[in-house]
């Protein structure tokens, strides 16, 4: 390649400049060797494995978005600043290193098991070869190894888990991007481009709605966190259940690239409470949600296989049901549950659903339909914008009553009252189920319980113009509290 000293930062999950710890160590190397950085990308098969059709329409804009960024700061118009690879990063990164100007190697650390057992694999072979590498702290404000109980373990509840967090040391302030980047600019083997990751949407570009709503990057998360800051968060702790006034953040996606730090979004909230005497409670409650976030990272750390295996062993036996047709009527929104096929039909044209919502057809999946939680969170993976290794299927056991911290399977949302209560003039349900447009508040969240006249006036015939629901909410009641006294009984 060179004969000058090079630096590799490894990109993974930490698609920004800014409070980039790993870039910042990298940058420091360089300029303390007279070196060069490489920035690199490597589309393993555990980032792959990660990625659902959503996913990846984000990781394409998010990764030409870095790339951008890179060449600006590194003086090059090339639109191959970051090098990307595709292939085991292990032999990816030791063929780089092959070259004898390749020194040291930098990346921030992740929390799965097939991630972190893949970079202990590859520190130790780098090292073998007398590379310097270094991991950062950059994507969690609290490490799942340094928040333990009084007895030294690690925690299953999250009340006492978060309050233990913030007895640590408060998280450092968030860190400028770097200056300047002395860019290696030569040739590097195997590199290809965006293209050949083949994450655009296929056969047609599905993603419009994605587009509208989204813009994936670091300029795109600065500017929904300070909008956010600066328009929504006077109100979040009132309204944060309303899917009908979007008062939450929307950085979900955002964090789950890293295109912004847990830090950055700590300390931008941390400062509007100092700026708004009054506004504490708000602020906290929004740094609370950060908190679950920890904690789902927290859970994912220790657990031996958060996505299959129920925390709660006795839900091995639960007796779920094989109900495809059920299935596919959830994941299209043709539940005849209103407020749940408003959800699921926001997550498919947009590629995110509020929380509340999720809670709710969450719980019609695993409770009324008696599917299995697996089958939620494959759908969620393939779907979501912001799907995550750690609180997709940490939610999911939550929600079917086996995760940490659950809400216990027995506690079964009805989603008329669910809707009524977090979407009262059925706002919400009207933009996304147009075809009940029309009818009046009262029935909005149970067009069932409309008389035939009424039904007429709002043109909706259901069972035509909108599904009857699946299930009796009664009977699906019933029959999911049976289903987990069967599972107790052979537990
Ligand atoms: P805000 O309310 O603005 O919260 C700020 C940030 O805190 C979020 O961006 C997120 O990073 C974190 N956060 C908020 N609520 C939670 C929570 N309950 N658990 C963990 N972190 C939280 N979140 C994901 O990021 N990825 C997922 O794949 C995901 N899957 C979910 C599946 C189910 C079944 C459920 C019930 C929840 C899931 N969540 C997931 C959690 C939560 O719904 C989203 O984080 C939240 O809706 C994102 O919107 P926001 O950024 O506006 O949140």
């Amino acid at each position: 390649m060179t004969e000058r000293p090079i630096a590799v930062m490894w990109f993974r999950n930490d698609l920004r400049l800014a409070d980039n710890p790993a870039l910042l160590a990298a940058v420091k190397w360089a300029k303390e060797n007279d070196g060069a950085v490489l920035p690199v990308f490597i589309l393993d098969d555990v980032i792959s494995d990660q990625l659902g059709g959503a996913t990846k329409w984000w990781l394409e804009k998010s990764l030409t978005a870095l790339n951008r960024n890179i060449a600006d700061l590194g003086d090059t118009k090339s639109d191959r600043a970051l090098r990307l690879f595709k292939g085991n990063a292990k032999t990816v990164l030791e063929t780089i290193a092959d070259d004898k100007s390749v020194k040291a190697v930098f990346w921030n650390r992740l929390y799965d098991k097939p991630s972190t057992k893949r970079d202990t694999e590859i520190k130790a072979a780098l090292q073998n070869h007398g590379l310097t590498c270094e991991s950062h702290k950059a994507n969690l404000l609290f490490e799942p190894w340094d928040v333990k109980t009084g007895s030294d373990t690690d925690f299953k509840v999250y009340s006492p888990f978060w309050r233990a967090c913030l007895k640590l040391p408060t998280p450092r302030e968030p860190k400028s991007a770097p200056e300047s980047l002395a860019l290696f600019k030569g040739e590097v083997d195997e590199q290809i481009n965006i293209a050949d990751f083949d994450l655009s949407p296929k056969p047609v570009n599905w993603a419009g709605g994605l587009e509208e709503r989204f813009s994936p990057g670091e300029q795109g998360a600065k500017d929904q966190l300070f909008d956010f800051i600066d328009d929504r968060l006077t109100d979040y702790a009132d309204l944060r259940d309303r899917p009908d006034r979007r008062v939450t953040s929307e950085l979900s996606p955002h964090l789950r690239f890293g295109e912004i730090s847990p830090y950055q979004v700590w300390h931008a909230a941390n400062h509007y409470a100092d700026a708004n005497p009054g506004k504490g409670k708000t602020a906290s409650k929004f740094i609370a949600e950060l908190g679950w976030r920890e904690f789902a990272h927290h859970i994912l750390y220790h657990a031996t296989d958060l996505r299959s295996v129920p925390l709660q062993g006795q839900f091995k036996h639960f007796p779920w049901s094989d109900d495809a047709k059920g299935l596919r009527a959830w994941q299209k929104g043709q539940t005849g549950f209103p407020i749940v096929d408003a959800g699921m039909r926001e997550l498919w044209h947009t590629g995110y659903m509020h929380n509340r919502v999720r809670m709710i057809v969450g719980s019609i999946l695993v409770k009324h339909l008696l599917i299995h939680w697996r089958d939620g969170l494959a759908w969620f993976d393939d779907t979501l914008v912001d799907a995550c290794p750690a609180n997709n299927p940490f939610s999911w056991q939550w929600i079917g009553g086996c995760g940490a911290d659950a809400a216990p399977y027995f506690r079964i949302f009805n989603p008329v009252l669910q809707g009524e209560k977090f979407d009262p003039k059925g706002e919400y349900v009207r933009q996304w189920v147009p075809e009940l447009r029309d009818m009046p508040e009262q029935y909005i969240h149970k067009p069932w319980e409309a008389s035939p006249l009424i039904l007429k006036a709002a043109d909706v015939t259901l069972g035509k113009t909108y599904p009857e629901p699946l299930i009796g909410l009664k009977e699906g009641r019933e029959r999911a509290l049976e289903a987990y006294q069967d599972m107790k009984k052979a537990a």
